[in-house]
């Protein structure tokens, strides 16, 4: 198993040398050469699905180099009942005879990019191991990837991690959840500034080559493949349970909160990998980016400044970074043609699918079944809205995120399609949002009751790049 660039500037490598590095040389995002075949229907016959052991088969057909036993025991450790709560990992819940509920936030930040970065920390650390190499991680947050980051690398040998996050801009819980981190790996810098003039700065650090080999500063951000790898396991586990339970395999759709496209995406691969999925229907927030582009063809990132920040701030975004990959099997994964494309993208701003007569297999899902995607948007009155409903209908609070998936859901269901949502985060981690839909907040886990609580530990530094790089050199 080769990966090459979208754009065609970088020789073919194998995963474990994708692994750490970022975007491809020429700009490009790494992509596996062929999506191999998975064989579903075989693990339908089984009685129980060990998730560890799934995740195992289906890594290994993007990791061939990694021995199969050695990844097997990765991932049993990694998806543990100790870690996720429960052995099903994430468990699919059937609310009635048509929707279900795939829970992927039982992780131990409480958001589904523990899902993938969790199995991250123990990739990077074996691989880093490997070439006797330390690496020290440069990112910035709003919230849910920064914990999910460090509960990931804590305590490990052979990583540092430095995570920017805005000055008083996240919840009382976000915060507890990764400045009460004591562990001697972690640095957390609390930026008096917004989230883009953190993200901003750490782009530009990445941009100082020498410093950057200087500091072998490397990053986790949502482009990483081995991520997308790692979430492609839950569509197959919740389609399979799907059907075992009785659905009709023909008739299954996911509906996917969605940001960067990174959740997704996993569920395009899963398609192109053999998985029957009836519908994939994205849903967004007001920054409808997206949903735009799946509705009328036309792709139009926003500047960072016409971003709104909503109540499902995991999803506020002003491009979809791993849109790249999908966009490239669009074009039948012609590295030559999709630069000339992403080209015009960066000279004009935005791309019309209609002219580049791709549109169609964006949003004809009858005539394009592996490559089309249903899009809709929600808003902050909905979601409150659909909170609030799904409480009073079926005694379950769902995470505002999770409520976007459900008001799209209702607005785009054909009939007798049967409805999985994919719910990314836990209600406990907007606890202010779940209030205004229900009047009451939700109870803490009594895993995490003393949070609130604990000592933290965070350095105030200003909107200033130098003065951050000094303190990342003084402490590695
Ligand atoms: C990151 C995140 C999303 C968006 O996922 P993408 O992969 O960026 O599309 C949705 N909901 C929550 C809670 C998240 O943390």
């Amino acid at each position: 198993m080769q990966y090459i660039s979208t754009r065609g500037g970088m020789p073919a490598a194998n995963f474990s040398t994708i692994l750490l590095a970022g975007l491809a040389p020429d700009g490009g995002l790494a992509v596996p050469t062929i999506y191999p075949e998975f064989n579903w229907q075989h693990k339908l016959s089984s009685k129980y699905i060990d998730y560890g052991v799934l995740s195992a088969e289906i890594i290994n057909l993007y990791a061939p180099e990694i021995p199969f036993s050695e990844l097997k025991n990765i991932t049993k450790k990694v998806y543990s009942k100790c870690n996720f709560n429960s052995d099903e990992i994430t468990p699919l819940k059937f609310l009635d005879d048509d929707n279900a509920i795939l829970e992927l936030s039982n992780g131990p930040t409480y958001a589904f990019k523990d899902i993938a970065l969790q199995l991250l920390g123990e990739l990077f650390s074996r691989q880093l191991k490997n070439e006797n190499r330390q690496l020290n991680i440069l990112g910035a947050t709003s919230g849910d990837t920064g914990s999910s980051a460090e509960y990931a690398m804590r305590g490990r040998e052979n990583i540092n991690i430095f995570m920017l996050s805005p000055l008083g801009r996240m919840s009382a819980f976000q915060k507890a959840q990764m400045y009460s981190l004591q562990d001697k790996n972690i640095f957390n810098l609390a930026v008096c500034g917004v989230f883009d003039e953190c993200q901003n700065i750490v782009k530009f650090l990445a941009q100082d080559l020498e410093f950057k080999k200087q500091a072998n500063l490397g990053a986790v951000n949502s482009i990483n493949w081995a991520r997308i790898c790692a979430q492609i396991v839950y569509y197959f586990y919740g389609y399979i349970n799907a059907v075992a339970h009785g659905w009709d395999k023909n008739k299954i759709s996911f509906v996917v909160p969605s940001g960067n496209f990174g959740n997704v995406l996993a569920g395009h691969v899963a398609r192109q990998m053999g998985l029957p999925i009836n519908r994939l229907i994205v849903a967004t927030n007001e920054n409808n980016v997206l949903e735009e582009c799946i509705n009328t063809g036309v792709y139009r990132p926003r500047k960072a400044s016409d971003v709104e920040a909503t109540s499902s701030p995991s999803m506020d975004i002003s491009a979809a970074s791993n849109f790249e990959r999908y966009v490239f099997d669009l074009q039948n994964r012609d590295p030559d043609k999709h630069r000339v494309l992403w080209n015009k993208l960066s000279t004009e701003g935005s791309i019309d699918f209609k002219s580049e007569n791709l549109f169609e297999k964006i949003n004809n899902s009858d005539k394009y079944p592996h490559l089309a995607m249903s899009a809709g948007k929600s808003s902050h009155q909905h979601r409150i809205k659909t909170i609030a409903e799904i409480w009073k209908k079926n005694k379950r609070l769902i995470d505002p995120h999770t409520a976007d998936a459900f008001v799209v859901g209702a607005q785009k269901r054909k009939n007798s399609e049967k409805l999985i949502f994919l719910e990314t985060a836990q209600p406990v981690k907007f606890a202010e949002t779940i209030f205004e839909a229900v009047g009451f907040k939700p109870e803490l886990p009594s895993k995490v009751s003393d949070l609130l609580s604990l000592p933290q530990n965070v350095v105030e530094v200003g909107v200033d790049a130098n003065e951050i790089k000094k303190f990342i050199l003084k402490n590695i």
